[in-house]
């Protein structure tokens, strides 16, 4: 018999319903707070978020189901490819008994499963009369997929990229700029926040903070102006289920239920696309499935961070989460995983985290690309700086294994392409990539003794 590959879905296995882990958690989180610490009311929220997906931020329903408008959409790239890594099996030399699977979530253009979320955000926001959306982009992934997604929903995308990220990024932009989407370079003078921070250091390469604080800004004063977030929220994490649903029946099709279910964490949402549907299926008792955050050690939230209430931004407008956090002033060194340098967390995935429901490891960005250039060159794919965490966590499972003489099955989400982030492959290619210590923020050799 020929051995199998890849495990493929057709459209009518895609799921009809979003898996709401809200529903499940062991200890519910606290309510979102202001900076006086009185709770926040969804009334609120609905100044920048259409009311549906204010209702699915604060929902409990244990699914939700997907309309059938968004299906038709998702529908473009999804069900996404379940790949059993047999080259990198060989490449890794591992014995019989361990397996690695990928879920590929970079099949779509704008390259991320980001998209699996910008798609309802579009629809949601159409459907409530928005006419535009806006949104702030540092790396640029989050950036293309909701102007992707504006463009095949009707929905005007303003985006307010960071200035550094503009100027050392002119795929992104110019992705973004074909899909119909406005980029600025934030700070502008469009707004009151852009406008104090120019009139103070009119040569500032921005932040993060400041083009949130001018996306914010933009629709708080407009009616028919709606803001989106691409990670973090809970109804983020509730979208990209479907990549954990369609996994679970994937893995059937190969015959194997994972030993191990493991995603790289920024503000755990593909983690919580690929994980939740498995804590569920461990509840039901059809897993013992552990679920793995990687997270880089520049930026370890969940493996040195404090379980509090913090604020999502620098600036500290956002309301304060229950989470894991590194302090909202915390910023982290320069690794090229953009998408992980955040100093918080999803709530839903600390709250599971802290329950001891999902462990955390960290890892060096020297040791992800190692381990990303071996995935590459087996599997002929070329992993976003992101992903490769997920891909490194994976091989110290597959030889931790293989040390202890054990069978395993490992199965990783794969969250998007790096064909974008070449120059971060340039400088490791030519070892120019250096690691960070946490807690001093200085270059070191990150390999530890
Ligand atoms: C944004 C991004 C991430 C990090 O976001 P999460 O919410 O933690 O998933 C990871 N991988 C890729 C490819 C991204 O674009």
């Amino acid at each position: 018999m020929t051995q199998q590959y890849r495990f493929n879905l057709t459209e009518k296995d895609m799921p009809t319903a979003w898996y709401n882990v809200a529903a499940d958690l062991p200890v519910p989180i606290g309510p979102p707070l202001d900076a006086e610490g009185n709770p926040v009311g969804a009334e609120a929220l609905l100044a920048i978020f259409p009311p549906a997906l204010v209702e699915q931020e604060v929902s409990t329903e244990r699914y939700i189901d997907i309309p059938g408008e968004v299906l038709d959409v998702i529908r473009t790239f999804r069900p996404t490819p379940l790949t059993r890594a047999r080259m990198f099996e060989k490449a890794l030399g591992l014995p019989e008994g361990i397996q690695i699977y990928y879920k590929y979530e970079g099949i779509n253009a704008s390259g991320s499963h980001k998209a699996n979320t910008a798609i309802p955000q579009a629809f949601y926001n159409k459907q409530a009369g928005i006419t535009k959306l806006t949104t702030e982009t540092g790396a640029g992934q989050w950036g293309s997929a909701i102007a992707m997604a504006g463009s095949q929903l009707g929905i005007d995308v303003d985006v307010f990229m960071v200035g550094v990220s503009y100027d050392q990024k002119p795929y992104r932009r110019i992705f973004m700029e074909s899909f119909g989407a406005k980029v600025h370079r934030s700070p502008t003078t469009m707004t009151e926040v852009g406008r104090q921070v120019l009139a103070k250091d009119p040569d500032t390469l921005g932040s993060l903070s400041i083009a949130i604080s001018e996306a914010v800004e933009v629709a708080a004063a407009n009616p028919d102006i709606n803001y989106s977030l691409g990670s973090v929220l809970n109804h983020v994490c509730l979208h990209q289920t479907v990549i954990g649903q369609e996994a679970i029946l994937q893995m059937e099709m190969a015959g194997v239920e994972p030993d191990v279910v493991i995603a790289c964490c920024g503000g755990g949402t593909n983690l919580a696309g690929i994980g939740f549907p498995y804590y569920k299926r461990r509840l039901d008792g059809k897993t013992k499935a552990r679920i793995v955050a990687a997270e880089p050690k520049a930026c370890p939230t969940l493996t040195a961070g404090e379980y509090r209430y913090d604020f999502g931004d620098e600036a500290g407008l956002t309301p304060q989460m229950q989470m894991y956090t590194l302090g909202h002033d915390f910023v982290p060194a320069g690794i090229h995983a953009g998408g992980l340098r955040y100093h918080g967390d999803s709530p839903l995935v600390s709250a599971l985290v802290k329950s001891g429901d999902i462990e955390a490891v960290s890892l060096y960005q020297n040791d992800c690309f190692e381990a990303a250039m071996i995935f590459s060159r087996a599997e002929a794919m070329l992993p976003a700086p992101e992903s490769s965490h997920a891909i490194a966590a994976a091989v110290q499972e597959a030889r931790a294994a293989a040390e202890a003489g054990e069978d395993r099955v490992i199965l990783f989400n794969l969250s998007g392409h790096g064909f974008l982030d070449l120059p971060a492959y340039d400088r490791y290619n030519r070892g120019e990539l250096v690691d960070y210590d946490f807690a001093s923020g200085t270059v070191i050799d990150g390999k530890e003794a």
